[in-house]
């Protein structure tokens, strides 16, 4: 259930620069936004050593998909609530 893995410098960094409910909130957040491949793989966004908060929109990335091997874009999506 639980196997975390390390924060990456950019989760560290923030976590050490912001108060610490708001570093919270910034890795509540990041959880909630998932990058969706085309495959239906999904992965969230702190889980890929990002960082998403209070942040709008649905961009697309590149990224490397573990389940299906290939580079593709995937869909930035909120699936949290507000
Ligand atoms: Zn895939």
């Amino acid at each position: 259930m639980n196997r975390e893995q390390p924060l990456s410098r950019a989760q560290r960094l923030f976590k050490w620069i912001l108060p610490r409910s708001w570093g919270e909130s910034m890795e509540a957040e990041s959880r909630q936004w998932m990058a969706e491949c085309p495959c239906g793989h999904a992965r969230s966004i702190w889980e890929m050593g990002g960082i998403r908060w209070k942040a709008a929109g649905q961009p697309r990335k590149l990224l490397l998909c573990p389940n299906c091997g290939k580079m593709h874009w995937h869909k930035v999506v909120w699936r949290g609530k507000r």
